[in-house]
């Protein structure tokens, strides 16, 4: 049986003189005195310094490491071995770097993320650069405690919390994944971390639902709805921790995301073009007969109000490319079984199936 390691700690706090003193109080609690601060240079520099001025007096040995540039590479040149704790105070890289490099050096660390632009901010998972294009998905440390400076992640760019609420939403599609994995291949489910990653998804799902039949703009969403998405992300990330892999939170959606990657980087956000991913293999999934089609126009009307790609025009990519994404997908992560592995993966079936996907103009509606 493996450990699983939840988090003593999640804090949701509104100024960075509260978090520092969340700190100092966990440190004290826990009985940690030789702290790594992992961070860059902008913009958190500020918490950063109010935390190192307020740890000070409370520790023996105190060093800020500023990441330039986060891969396995620069993870790797860190001696961390005389500290005990590590901690992690950034966006989505920093974290990810914190909590690989507490695994590398065997001590546990604190995540304190600045932004939420994915489901990495309490899991144990890391995802950095390998090489150009090249992404690893890492066993890393589970942090011991989530402190949320909301201040500063309400000050942050919509588009990064839009994003961390893409990659939520992507639980639904990596458990359609998961569970035909157990069906057709045998593969073990846990129960309970496929119950936390879809009620996490679930939840914020479900008020996008009702935001669209408020009419509700989509920042009136997000400022009402901030605690939940972050809450979310935490659970989504104790659902990996119980899984001991990535598999309740990424599927047939992050493969072509990560395809996209490979094959022609970046064209968007991870959580942006993890959803525009899901509508994808939705799409599949239906014509397949797993899902109905009112299951796929929820998911589309879900997808659209939240800002996600659904032309070809708009996803930055030619129809080719998304054919050549999709048909590369299952080889960037081989062992993972999910939705590609079952479809015609075939240039023309696929063709036909984009068109009628991207060509059909089909109502989006939502109903009570
Ligand atoms: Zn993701």
């Amino acid at each position: 049986m493996n450990q699983i390691n939840i988090p003593y700690k999640l804090r949701i706090l509104d100024s960075n003189k509260a978090v520092a003193q969340e700190l100092i109080n966990f440190i004290k609690e826990q009985g940690y005195s030789k702290i790594a601060l992992i961070t860059t240079k902008t913009p958190n520099y500020l918490i950063t310094n109010e935390l190192e001025i307020a740890l000070f007096d409370h520790v023996e040995k105190l060093k800020t490491f500023q990441v330039i540039t986060p891969s396995i590479a620069y993870v790797n040149q860190l001696t961390l071995n005389d500290f005990d704790l590590v901690i992690g105070i950034g966006g989505g890289k920093v974290i990810d770097t914190a909590k690989y490099a507490a695994h590398v050096n065997k001590i546990p660390c604190v995540s304190i993320p600045t932004v939420v632009s994915n489901d990495g901010i309490c899991s144990p998972i890391a995802v950095l650069k390998e090489k150009q294009n090249k992404y690893s998905s890492l066993g890393a440390t589970m942090p011991i405690a989530l402190i949320v400076p909301l201040h500063l992640i309400k000050d942050s760019d919509p588009e990064n919390i839009i994003s961390g609420v893409g990659d939520l939403l992507t639980n639904l599609s990596a458990i359609e994944d998961w569970k035909l994995a157990s069906s057709e291949n045998g593969e073990f489910i846990d129960d309970y971390s496929v119950m936390i990653s879809k009620n996490a998804a679930l939840s914020v799902f479900s008020e996008i639902k009702n935001s669209i039949l408020l009419h509700k703009p989509k920042e009136k969403f997000l400022k009402d709805n901030l605690t939940l998405i972050i809450e979310s992300l935490a659970l989504s990330g104790i659902a990996m921790e119980i899984a001991g892999t990535s598999r309740p939170a990424s599927g047939a959606e992050h493969l072509i995301s990560h395809s996209i990657d490979e094959l022609f980087g970046s064209m968007n956000t991870h959580g942006m073009q993890v959803a525009f991913g899901m509508y994808l293999v939705s799409f599949i999934r239906m014509e397949m007969g797993y899902i109905s089609s009112e299951q796929f126009n929820e998911i589309r009307a879900v997808l659209r109000y939240l800002g996600v790609p659904l032309t070809i025009e708009k996803s930055g990519l030619s129809k080719e490319q998304i054919l050549d994404a999709i048909l590369h997908a299952p080889n960037t992560r081989a062992e993972r079984y999910t939705v590609l592995n079952k479809v015609k993966l075939e240039k023309n079936y696929l063709s036909d199936m984009l068109d009628k996907l991207f060509g059909n103009k089909v109502t989006v509606s939502i109903t009570n």
